[in-house]
């Protein structure tokens, strides 16, 4: 092995072998890969090898897409085949619900140039002839599924890698990891050491006690998997090999494996492996059978292909592979240390290994990873991912695999976590909570505790009269929010104003005051909104979204001088209130002694106030686009301050509202929000932002390329739509269409309750920017006529937040 090198990947499983590959395809070929055992020595050899390109985040359907289209230039440069199927496959639906799913599932390929078919039973069975076609009601084909040989498609990776110049090392473990000052690293193996420019920790099964080696916890967990090969079946022979399937309500997937089917299942009671710790000596093992978990999966099974009852088992499987919590993979530098970065959690290497390898590998290269890949980026996760939180998620998602989630649907594992003092308060309100980072927020209020609770439907479902309500108070009187599930962040130093210069776009608030900022990579795309409030020449506080909280402090540690500056994180130490409405300012008055008026404290002031006994900063900004006040207080005065605002309001029959109300609100607003409207694929023209760009500063992070985007217009154009629909609402990631074609895709949707009406926000080609008619937006299959808007659907001038 040699004794220095630029990267040195950990682990020769599907991932680091593809990550390998991608590194000298991208030009560095002073790389190298150190395997513990013989590569695939993890998941990846008993894999079952299926891959497709549907994903529930589009962005990461992109990547699926990639991985699959990879095989053929792998094959051709390394010679050694994948063993690619490409059989085509069928989502089987036996429910309305499932219909539903899948017509959303397909008007979303739509976008992504995915050629996908809803067909209908008898269509299904002609394709795939084992179903018995009394159980479903129609199905998805898609021609692009398939199955690979993972063996064949980790060493065409390493063998692409070697000859692209990539050395790989065996049977060589890597026992430990120093940081040298510099941000290299000395990495340790049982066969020497090797200093590496940076590490790539992609241990697959290991990858969490890789992660110990440097001091953190990785949200991964592995739990057993199991599946069957059938022994050989008269119904095969002679046919064209079978496609594959997934049927959900039987928690199945299920192909052909030679003369025989494969059988896979996701069963309800999975079992973790090595919850804590995995050991080091666990190598091209399997685990123990164990059918009695899978059967009632099997039951369906053989009701759903009666063929299959005959068939007998040739093989059972039960091997061990990770998960995030969330179900999809981490990749990315790891904030708080340098030159350390991950590619784990991949639970589908088949179908997204080439795809983690590309963004990894331009991401380290050219600092970014050249697509948007916020669904599998490791810091959308932060503190609350314990080992336990992990495990009770990961077994949920395991669990849900094949289920439906409804868009009104919140999980319920590992619940109640976080809570703000509060929470008892909003309880006896009836709030329904939903989680937000583990977080427990308010989603909506009931009338009474029994009604508390959400009926999951995509369409308009049991808490729309109420969501009614609590707009039709924010709007006529005043409503009163939650807002501690945002993130904050501590800017202090005499340096402090000119590196906020510098990162975000906007100018920097003279103290009292608040300027909203988009902040923009080096090509000017937006990967982050915020609230600046400066409290104090030298001191701000910066609001953003809490789930990025990792996500921007990795962006600022990049960013932030030797001296002068100090950034802290303090989401949890300052928790929130917002009142919002044309009497909320009456109401505060009651409680302060400062003079709140227009006159003395304008729209986008920022002040140190009492509220009552109360310590706190108000800022005047409202994000539902009323009059209204936010107060932030250090967490043990939140009690004081909920009981105060509640009960000076009683008179303005002051009601609580939730973060759905709220949606609305910003929806009727065009208020757009980060990892919807604002995510690093849109430009701050394109998204509507502009106004927050001060191009008067002659230096600030992505400026040339904002002034670019400026000229030239952008490729994009973030409009708002007022849709025709009857009971359902736009989501997110609908397709628009245009004089009957697909050009763009739904950010967020709603009913605008004060506008009375249905919305959407959406990203169009620049050059319909400003076309006024000939738009469709599609909803659970139906195409729906979408005026677009010139102007925001409520109060555009914004005369009511400024009164
Ligand atoms: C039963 C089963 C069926 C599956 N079916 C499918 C499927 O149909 N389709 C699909 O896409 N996916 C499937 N998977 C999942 C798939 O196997 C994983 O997504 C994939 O293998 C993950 O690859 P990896 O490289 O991240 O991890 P791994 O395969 O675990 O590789 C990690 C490698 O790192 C090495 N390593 C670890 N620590 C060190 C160290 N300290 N020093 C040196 N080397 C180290 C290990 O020896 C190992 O070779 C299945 C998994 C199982 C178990």
């Amino acid at each position: 092995m040699k004794s220095e090198t630029r990267v040195a990947v950990i682990g020769g499983g599907v991932v680091g072998a593809s990550v390998l590959y991608h590194l000298t395809k991208a030009g560095w070929k002073d790389v190298l890969l150190i395997e513990r055992a013989e590569l695939t020595s993890g998941s990846t050899w008993h894999a079952a090898g299926g891959m497709h390109t549907v994903n529930g985040d589009p962005n990461v359907a992109k990547l699926q897409q990639y991985t699959i289209e990879l095989y053929k230039e792998i094959e051709q440069i390394s010679g050694q085949s994948c063993g690619v199927h490409i059989t085509g496959g069928l989502m089987l639906a036996g429910t309305r619900e499932r219909l539903d799913w899948l017509k959303m599932a397909k008007a979303r390929g739509r976008y992504l140039g995915m050629d996908l078919e809803i067909i209908s039973v008898d269509e299904a069975a002609k394709l795939f002839p084992l179903l018995d076609k009394k159980h479903f009601k129609c199905a998805m084909y898609d021609p692009i599924e398939g199955h690979v040989d993972p063996y064949g498609v980790t060493h065409a990776y390493a063998k692409s890698a070697q000859l692209g110049g990539a050395e790989i090392v065996r049977h060589t473990r890597v026992t430990d990891l120093k940081a040298r000052s510099d941000g290299s690293w000395d990495v340790i193996t049982d066969h020497g050491n090797v200093h590496a420019e940076y590490v790539v920790n992609a241990a697959g099964l290991w990858a969490r006690e890789v992660g110990r080696m440097v001091g953190i916890e990785l949200p991964i967990l592995a739990m057993e998997h199991q599946y069957l090969i059938t022994g050989d079946m008269p119904e095969l022979v002679g046919k064209k090999e079978q496609l594959h399937c997934i049927d959900f309500e039987g928690e199945l997937y299920i192909r052909q494996e030679r003369g025989g089917m494969l059988l896979g299942t996701y069963e309800k009671a999975g079992v973790p492996w090595s919850p804590t710790q995995t050991p080091w000596d666990f190598g091209q093992d399997l685990l123990a059978n164990d059918l009695e978990r899978i059967a009632p999966s099997l039951e369906v099974a053989f009701e759903h292909f009666p063929a299959l009852g005959d068939a007998g088992i040739r093989k059972v499987v039960n091997g061990p592979f990770t998960f995030a919590p969330d179900g999809n993979p981490l990749v990315g530098p790891v904030k708080g240390l340098k030159n350390f970065w991950v590619a784990c959690g991949v639970m589908a290497g088949f179908s997204q290994g080439g795809g983690v390898g590309l963004a990894l590998s331009r991401w380290l290269i050219d600092g970014d990873p050249g697509a948007d890949i916020w669904g599998m980026d490791v810091a959308r996760y932060g503190d609350w991912t314990t080992l336990a939180y992990t495990n009770a998620k990961v077994r949920e998602n395991y669990s849900r695999r094949f289920s439906i989630r409804f868009p009104n649907e919140e999980l319920q594992a590992a619940r109640p976590l976080r809570t703000t003092p509060i929470y008892e308060r909003l309880q006896a309100a009836n709030a329904v909570f939903g989680d937000y980072c583990g977080l427990e927020h308010s989603l909506w209020f009931a009338p009474d505790a029994q009604s508390a609770k959400d009926e999951f439907s995509f369409h308009r479902s049991n808490d729309f009269p109420h969501i009614a309500a609590e707009c039709d108070a924010v709007k006529n009187s005043v409503g009163l929010l939650e807002i501690s599930n945002y993130g904050k962040f501590e800017v202090k130093g005499p340096g402090a104003a000119d590196w906020l210069s510098q990162v975000m776009s906007n100018r920097v608030p003279a103290v009292g005051r608040i300027a909203l900022t988009p902040m923009l990579n080096e090509r000017g795309k937006l990967i982050g909104d915020f609230t600046m409030c400066r409290v104090a020449p030298e001191h701000f506080l910066l609001i953003g979204t809490y789930a990025a909280e990792s996500y921007y402090l990795r962006w600022f540690e990049r960013h932030l001088p030797g001296t002068g500056v100090s950034i802290r994180p303090c989401a949890m130490e300052y928790v929130g209130l917002s009142i919002a409405g044309p009497n909320s300012r009456a109401l505060l008055q009651e409680l302060v002694r400062d003079d709140l008026s227009t006159a003395a404290f304008p729209f986008l002031s920022f002040k140190r106030m009492e509220i009552g006994m109360v310590p706190g900063y108000v800022g005047r900004v409202s994000f539902t686009g009323e009059l209204g006040f936010e107060i932030w207080v250090t967490t043990d005065y939140q009690r004081a301050l909920y009981d105060l605002l509640a009960g000076a309001g009683r008179k303005y029959d002051l009601r609580p509202f939730g973060g759905r109300a709220l949606n609305c609100m910003r929806v009727e607003k065009s208020f757009g929000t980060w990892t919807r409207e604002y995510r690093p694929i849109y430009g701050p023209f394109e998204a509507g932002l502009g106004r927050f760009v001060d191009f008067k500063k002659e230096k600030f992070i992505g400026r040339a390329a904002a002034m670019e985007e400026k000229r030239g217009g952008g490729a994009l154009r973030l409009l708002t739509f007022k849709l025709d629909t009857a009971d359902a609402d736009a989501l997110g990631d609908e397709p628009i269409w245009h004089d009957g074609k697909v050009v763009g895709w739904v950010t967020s949707g709603a009913f605008g309750h004060r506008v009375k009406h249905s919305l959407a926000l959406g990203y169009v080609p620049a050059a319909l920017a400003g076309a006024t008619s000939g738009f469709e937006i599609e909803i659970i299959g139906e195409r729906h006529h979408a005026q677009p808007l010139l102007e925001a659907a409520y109060d555009a001038k914004g005369s009511r937040m400024r009164t």
